[in-house]
């Protein structure tokens, strides 16, 4: 299980975390929503340890991870993010050993087998020698995707993953999530696709200024909204 508890963080006087509580029990998938500026991705990038909090702790499996090696932490947490951060001069494949020789201290072969077999998973196993600039952008998120997961991750964060796409090229980038959620992997999913936290959640968490204001079963979420700031909200995205 991941709970972030009480994660205060403010980037100079501006406190963008005011006390996040989230809990995604192990195999959930959690979708957080709300405007922009409310902390999403700032949330994201102090579970996987991109940013230190001030204040509370992220728990991975009831350890604090705040003590480990972030190195260490990043192949634990896997992180996929709107602009693919592909490095545009490697092959598909090389961005996928990399990080299984770097932070896995795989073989070449024994890399090469393991990105081989994830590349053929998010349907990628004719591109293995392409160029990101030579793939849809769909393509381009999937290869992402199958970086992160080839480290073997106990648990993905996505920030926005399908928000670059073309309209048609969503729905791919959408189903392989929703594949690796009904596969059992913990999630936690920033998203604008409502149709997917209402289809793929577990939990729905709203985010507004700092924290977590409403969080439940999608249908709680979408249907009984308690909040009027997150009525407000819906009503305006929905
Ligand atoms: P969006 O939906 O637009 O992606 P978000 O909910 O992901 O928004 P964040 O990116 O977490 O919002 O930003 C929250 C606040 O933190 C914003 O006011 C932003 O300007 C500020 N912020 C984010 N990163 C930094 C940073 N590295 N330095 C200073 N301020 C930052
Ligand atoms: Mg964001």
């Amino acid at each position: 299980s991941l709970d972030v508890r009480d994660v205060h963080l403010a980037f100079g006087p501006n406190r963008v975390l005011r006390g996040v509580d989230l809990a995604v029990p192990r195999g959930a998938t959690a979708c957080v929503i709300g405007p922009s500026g409310s902390g999403k991705s700032t949330l994201l990038r102090t579970i996987n340890r991109l940013i230190e909090p001030d204040r509370g702790d992220v728990l991975l499996d009831g350890r604090s991870v705040l003590g480990d090696d972030p190195d260490a932490l990043r192949q634990r947490v896997g992180m996929v993010f709107q602009q693919f951060n592909l490095f545009p001069h490697m092959s598909v494949l090389r961005n996928v050993t990399l990080a299984l020789r770097r932070l896995r201290k795989l073989g070449a072969d024994e890399a090469e087998t393991v990105a081989r077999a994830q590349l053929e998973l998010v349907g990628l196993a004719g591109k293995a020698n392409s160029r990101p600039a030579q793939l849809s952008g769909g393509q381009q998120q999937r290869v992402a995707i199958a970086r992160a997961l080839a480290l073997r991750p106990e648990v993905m964060l996505f920030d926005e993953a399908t928000s670059a796409l073309d309209p048609e090229l969503v729905k791919g980038v959408l189903g392989v999530m929703a594949d690796l959620s009904a596969a059992g992997m913990t999630m936690v999913v920033v998203t604008h696709e409502m149709g997917f936290a209402r289809q793929v959640a577990d939990t729905v968490a709203f985010m507004d200024r700092g924290v977590v204001l409403e969080a439940g079963p999608p249908e709680a979420i979408f249907e009984q909204a308690e909040h009027p700031r997150l009525r407000r909200f819906l009503d305006q995205v929905l």
